[in-house]
């Protein structure tokens, strides 16, 4: 399958890696929207929120697990914020599900 991000799991792309075990990784987004932008993916394949299911969703409760770490290490006490763009009018550009962990300055809400 022609997916970016199951590329950067298996190690196909290179990526600047912040956590990964045996069923999630988190790796620097190239393009960062705040001071700290990493994105936190399952590595199997998974298209969207849309796509998750009684079977696969024991990895998006590991994803939040590691996105507290990875906010606590990462200095980001004042809070930060946890979104998956889902689907075309949400604006998801990589069809491979993602939670995007932002912190390191303020966010509106509701969102744009
Ligand atoms: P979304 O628009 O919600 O689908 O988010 C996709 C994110 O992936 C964007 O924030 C991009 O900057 C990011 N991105 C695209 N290619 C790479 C890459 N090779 N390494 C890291 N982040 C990437
Ligand atoms: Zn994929």
């Amino acid at each position: 399958m022609d997916c970016l991000f199951c590329k950067i799991a298996n190690n196909e792309i290179p990526s600047d890696k912040v956590y990964e075990d045996n069923d999630i990784l988190a790796f620097r987004d190239i393009k960062p929207n705040a001071p700290t932008h990493i994105l936190i993916i399952p590595k199997a394949h998974i298209a969207s929120a849309a796509e998750i299911t009684a079977e696969n969703s024991g990895v998006i409760s590991k994803i939040f697990e590691a996105a507290a770490k990875i906010a606590k290490d990462a200095g980001l006490e004042s809070g930060f914020r946890v979104v998956t763009n889902c689907g075309e009018s949400a604006g998801q550009s990589v069809m491979h599900l993602h939670f995007h962990l932002m912190g390191g300055r303020s966010f509106s809400w509701p969102p744009g």
